[in-house]
């Protein structure tokens, strides 16, 4: 073994040297020579790692061994394979065992590898995990060719990408483990947002669009933070820096009285509710826009949670209604909305601007809305407690987590799809990757 080192040492030494050795510096293109170092250098690395593995033949465990199934599979010699790893393509040469049985084969040592499931390494894998997680497929192949010397196309890239995220996305449902939690409240936020899908995701589904048919699936967003701190300008509670968290799928959350189990979405949000320590919080608050869902969710796995409608989307409403009233853009329907807002900020003033509306020759569906949520719009008396009347955590994550990723240009995204990268994005932004990729390696060891 030592002779191949040295030998390898060697090799390297004398690429270095041919590469800066000879005085090129001064006409040199630096970016040449560290390029071709670096690859010089995988190569070594790449070629001795290679060796050490092949020259043990530890997997070789008897003419017999069972297969997955239990079956008898027998040795078949070794047999060599190529997978990518971040020191570059490695061949490697495993124990083969046969089963008749399954007409199949498998190396035992691609178990302990974790190159079982396919042609890529733990590292490469991380690697394209975390940037299709942030960026587009095509443009993560670019990145990791870039960054890592390696080329895996745009495909390999979604289709690993994706594997990644469904086994992220089974852990998630997997494991609940309780985080430290020392807020004396806590907040939950629930929305949804559009993404792009293909054609075959909403067939027979109602859409805005102008044919009636819908482009897109909505992603249901649920965010836990706490706002023990005050803005000493404003008086008035912020996030806590690095409080909050973030779990999201296209998910259901309609259940009907006479399913025996909660809907996936609602299990979501609750196995969310677990981790962060909401149920030992002293004072809960469930803070969403007008959406019945989220009511409905609330009154079902909530009681006692206290529920505030978004401060801003009211605001929106009332605007809205005064443009109705009063016609867009007009000073008229601008001081009536103003005043609304004002009033909507004192003491028991939702009940003055719901019988302002009422007053009013508008729809009664704006009517509704504003009597439905009359409690959750007690806001003078929420500031008083010192709550956050805003949804501002679950809206910037509807941008940040699912936005900035599945809403770009020209894409078309299948549900299952969307739903692994969302759960990768949501395992980064909530830093809980690390935890899932250490349960995933002693698995493996397991
Ligand atoms: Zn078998």
């Amino acid at each position: 073994m030592k002779a191949f080192e040295d030998e390898v040492e060697t090799a390297l030494a004398t690429d270095i040297e041919a590469l800066v050795g000879k005085g090129v510096f001064g006409d040199g293109d630096f970016e040449a020579v560290e390029q071709a170092a670096r690859i010089a250098a995988l190569q070594a690395a790449n070629g001795l790692v290679a060796h050490h593995i092949n020259a043990d033949h530890s997997d070789m465990q008897g003419a017999r061994l069972a297969c997955d199934h239990g079956h008898d599979a027998r040795y078949a010699g070794r047999r060599s394979r190529t997978v990518t790893t971040v020191l570059g393509p490695m061949t490697l040469v495993r124990a083969w065992y046969h089963c008749r049985t399954c007409n199949a084969g498998f190396a035992p040592r691609d178990r302990d590898l974790g190159i079982d499931a396919g042609p890529l390494s733990p590292g490469v894998l991380r690697m394209v995990g975390y940037a299709a997680g942030e960026y587009s497929f095509a443009t993560s192949s670019k990145m990791i060719d870039v960054m890592a010397a390696l080329r895996i196309d745009a495909k390999t890239v979604e289709r690993h990408a994706e594997a990644l995220g469904r086994e992220v996305a089974e852990d998630e449902r997997n494991v609940v483990e309780p985080e430290p939690m020392d807020a004396r409240t806590l907040y939950v936020g629930l929305d949804g947002t559009g993404i792009p899908v293909r054609k075959s995701e909403t067939a027979g589904r109602k859409g805005k669009q102008a044919d009636g048919l819908a482009k897109t699936r909505e992603v249901k967003l649920a965010s836990v933070w706490s706002a023990e701190r005050c803005d000493p300008k404003t008086g008035r509670p912020v996030r806590d820096p690095g409080s909050a968290s973030h779990s999201a799928a296209i998910e259901s959350i309609a259940s009907r009285d006479t399913d025996p189990e909660s809907s996936q979405f609602a299990k979501r949000i609750l196995r969310e509710l677990k981790r962060r320590g909401f149920y030992r919080a002293e004072r809960r608050v469930i803070i969403g826009d007008g959406a019945a869902w989220i009511w409905n969710f609330a009154s079902e796995h909530l009681p006692g949670a206290i529920q505030i409608v978004d401060i801003f989307h009211v605001r929106q409403h009332l605007f809205d209604i005064a443009k109705a009233i009063y016609g867009p853009g007009t000073d008229m329907a601008t001081a009536w909305g103003t005043r609304m807002c004002d009033q909507l900020d004192r003491p028991g003033g939702v009940d003055i601007v719901i019988a302002e509306i009422e007053r009013s020759p508008v729809c009664n569906k704006a009517v509704a809305y504003f009597r439905n949520n009359c409690n959750r719009m007690r806001y003078a008396k929420f500031r008083k407690q010192g709550l956050c009347v805003s949804s501002g955590v679950v809206e910037g994550a509807c941008k940040s987590v699912i936005g900035k990723r599945l809403k770009q240009g020209g894409m078309h995204w299948t549900v299952q799809g969307a739903n692994a990268i969302i759960a990768l994005r949501c395992a980064f932004a909530n830093n809980r990757f690390d935890d899932f990729w250490e349960r995933r390696a002693a698995r493996r060891v397991a």
